[in-house]
């Protein structure tokens, strides 16, 4: 029986089980659906992967892109080829579990069946529960029965499927980034390479991960948001690895899936509080230093280096995420969501379960929540993690030359044109624990 495979965010063939199991019935239609539901609110760095992804995978399965709402077009697709099932890999996401909701419904009046097989994680949003059978909210109970629970052996590409394909299909549409942004090349082939790469310096992981001037981490985030490779192929690789940067490494995986499963048990997170009191703190008008952080001109060199990165690569390093992430929410008292929007419009990995609680975390209404009074300070989370000051010159070239780049003197700042810093951290630091206090 000709079947279909809807792909969404596996674009892949190695290890993906939709696909395996759509090939298994026969003629298959590779079907993509350019939603204007998640199209419109992904910046140049999402639209612009996502169709170099797209580009990438059409090399190898003839893929029919068609525009539109998925619940008209994939009904269409699978009665125009004839197909009895429509596969795909399930998605946890709020918006995806709706839609493939609806999909379901308006596919069964047409007789076709969807197949959920896998999924973008190792173990399933849902899957791993407490005692009680409730999700978990605090990270270290999760991550150990999600290793207890374990995950299955990746599979093998299917040898030879035969394509069908659709009478109208549409281009993908060009993507002019803005000036000054280049973004890591896309596709199943570049995630494998990226990933290869990265296992020759995996052992030194631990140590490297936290320096923002070393490439020290696997810049994989990309490739596992669209699905280019699958994480049950990294824990594979990893479990032949007894170092202690493969174990490190596995743990950052399981954040991944942990905050995944925290947004299936609670999908209003990805908008409000996880504890609702942070709701009630005194936050300050956005507009009074939001473009500042945006463009990095606080006069914080760390921060400012962050969010340039940003702008130049769509991806910052983790430490610099959590430092401008909490500079934002601390020292400028700017609710978190303004934050997470402008990470959401620019990051290439921009991922809703992990950006949103990446940042509940920081502002501390989040799980595992960092205590609120922890407030890092952007001077010396610089020195400590950058102390060569390679990363800060890297990306505000105007402190190339300053003797200290992270706390360089008003004359120095005048001399290269570089911002005075726009806040006072201590005071700052001492008005956000104030405003903590009143929600307590
Ligand atoms: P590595 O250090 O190589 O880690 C390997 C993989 O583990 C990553 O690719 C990622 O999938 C996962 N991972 C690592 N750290 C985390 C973490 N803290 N939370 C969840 N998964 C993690 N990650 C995203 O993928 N998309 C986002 O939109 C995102 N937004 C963030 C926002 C904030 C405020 C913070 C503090 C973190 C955010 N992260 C996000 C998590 C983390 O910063 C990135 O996953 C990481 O920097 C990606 O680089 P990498 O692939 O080289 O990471």
């Amino acid at each position: 029986m000709p079947a279909v495979m809807w792909f969404r965010r596996d674009l892949r063939t190695r290890d993906n089980p939709a696909l395996v199991e759509a090939c298994a019935e026969g003629e298959v239609l590779a079907l993509f659906v350019l939603d204007p539901a998640l199209w419109c609110p992904s910046g140049p760095s999402r639209r612009s992967h996502l169709t170099a992804s797209l580009r990438a995978l059409g090399a190898d399965v003839p893929l029919a892109v068609v525009p539109g709402d998925p619940v008209r077009r994939v009904v269409e697709a699978a009665r125009e080829v004839g197909a009895q099932r429509v596969h795909v890999a399930a998605d946890f996401g709020p918006y995806g579990r709706v839609r493939d909701a609806a999909v379901e419904r308006a596919l069964a009046d047409a007789g076709v069946e969807l197949v959920r097989t896998g999924s973008p994680y190792a173990v399933a949003p849902g899957r791993v529960t407490n005692g009680s059978g409730e999700p978990y909210r605090v990270f270290t109970p999760y991550s150990k029965a999600w290793a207890e629970h374990g995950w299955r052996a990746p599979v093998d590409a299917p040898t030879d499927p035969a394509w069908l394909s659709l009478r109208e299909t549409t281009d993908l549409p060009d993507i002019r980034l803005p000036e000054g942004l280049a973004l890591p090349e896309a596709g199943e082939a570049a995630a494998h390479g990226r990933w290869a790469d990265f296992l020759d310096v995996v052992a030194a992981y631990g140590d490297d991960r936290d320096r923002p001037a070393v490439d020290g981490t696997s810049r994989l985030s990309v490739h596992l948001k669209y699905g280019e490779i699958h994480p049950r192929t990294l824990l594979a690789d990893l479990a032949g690895l007894p170092n202690p940067g493969a174990a490190t490494y596995r743990k950052e995986l399981a954040w991944r899936e942990f905050y995944a499963d925290v947004l299936f048990a609670r999908p209003r997170t990805a908008r409000d509080y996880l504890r609702p009191e942070f709701a009630r703190m005194r936050y300050d008008d956005p507009r009074d230093h939001l473009e500042a952080w945006q463009e990095g001109r606080t006069g914080f060199p760390v921060v400012d280096a962050g969010m340039r990165q940003l702008r130049a690569t769509g991806w910052m390093h983790n430490r610099t995420r959590m430092v401008t992430a909490s500079f934002l929410v601390k020292d400028l008292h700017v609710e978190w969501q303004h934050g997470a929007r402008h990470f959401m419009r620019w990051l290439v990995d921009g991922d809703l379960a992990s950006n949103q609680h990446g940042w509940q975390w920081v502002a501390g209404s989040g799980t595992d929540a960092s205590p609120f009074f922890r407030v890092f300070n952007p001077t010396s989370q610089g020195r400590r993690f950058d102390p060569e000051g390679a990363y800060v010159r890297r990306w505000v070239p105007e402190l190339t030359d300053v003797a200290d780049p992270h706390d360089p003197g008003p004359d120095d700042r005048d001399r290269v044109g570089y911002a005075h810093p726009i806040v006072d951290h201590a005071q700052e630091r001492r008005e956000a624990i104030a405003r903590w206090e009143e929600i307590r």
